[in-house]
């Protein structure tokens, strides 16, 4: 069976590394959307920026499947949504419009095994819950590392995922280093009623590769971090435990952080 998972997490915290990285350690058919108005989700699996759909639907207002649709890195195949231009429009219609037009050209109908959406988490509009407001993803992970900001953003994911239902598959902690980081991340998970099914750790060879719009798993295999990508990639396939996270109040999520401060 397809397994349809959504990446939520705050920008900047590591989600399209996570995303792409991951699809590139898995082996079978993996369908990769990015659902960041950044449109760079998919630039390390192809090797280079490839047009949104958002740009190609201003030229062509019927595109068929090639011409949004890329071969990517070990069995991937990538689209971007895309978003308005700068200062210009909702961030989120792009993932709606994006979604609207899969659909039309049946993309889901080439039977990937995984299909990931990496979605954009700290912003609050109603296109960001597409993918798991219309049932396109059953499940959801949420990216965060111990800094407060991203685990603010994480507990307003949280909620978001409650209201609509979703089912959480744990936090993946993408370090950066912080003091406690683990223990507070970990704490958090349990606080809403999740877990942490992987720790990332921060790592240079993440920018190394990056500059060459490469995954890790592309230029370093043999690399621990490209280890940690494999497995968690393999933990997600097959994971099957969920929970309806509790998010904190603000007050909660206030006395929770400054523990650790
Ligand atoms: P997001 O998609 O959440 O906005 P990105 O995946 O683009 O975030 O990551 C933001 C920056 O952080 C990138 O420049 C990336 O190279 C860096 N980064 C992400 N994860 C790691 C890591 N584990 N080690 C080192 N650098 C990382
Ligand atoms: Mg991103």
């Amino acid at each position: 069976m397809v397994k349809k998972i959504a990446i939520y997490g705050k920008g900047g915290i590591g989600k399209s590394t996570t995303v792409s990285n991951m699809a590139a350690a898995y082996d079978n058919d993996t369908f990769v959307i990015g659902c960041d108005p950044k449109a760079d989700t998919t630039r390390t699996l192809v090797g280079k920026r490839i047009p949104t759909i958002l740009d190609t639907m201003r030229e062509n207002k019927s595109p068929v499947l090639e011409d949004v649709m890329y071969d990517g890195y070990n069995n991937t195949l990538c689209v971007e949504a895309g978003g308005p231009e700068p200062g210009v429009g909702c961030a989120g219609r792009g993932v709606i419009v994006a979604m609207k037009l899969l659909d039309k050209l049946s993309a889901f109908q080439n039977n990937p095994e995984l299909v990931i959406y990496d979605v954009l988490g700290d912003v609050v509009c109603g296109g960001f819950s597409v993918p798991l407001r219309e049932e396109y993803a059953d499940e959801v992970y949420i990216v965060t590392s111990g800094e407060y900001m991203s685990l603010y953003a994480a507990n307003n994911i949280s909620k978001g995922i409650r209201k609509l239902n979703g089912k959480l598959g744990g936090i993946i902690c993408n370090c950066r280093n912080v003091k406690d980081e683990i223990e507070i991340v970990n704490e958090f998970a349990s606080l809403i009623s999740s877990r942490v099914i992987s720790v990332i750790p921060r790592s240079e060879l993440v920018q190394q590769s990056e500059y060459q719009a490469c995954t890790v798993l592309e230029m370093f295999p043999e690399s621990e971090q490209a280890d940690i990508y494999r497995e968690l990639v393999s933990t997600i396939v097959d994971n099957n435990t969920f929970s309806t996270p509790t998010p904190m109040t603000t007050e909660e999520f206030e006395s929770f952080f400054h523990k650790y401060v």
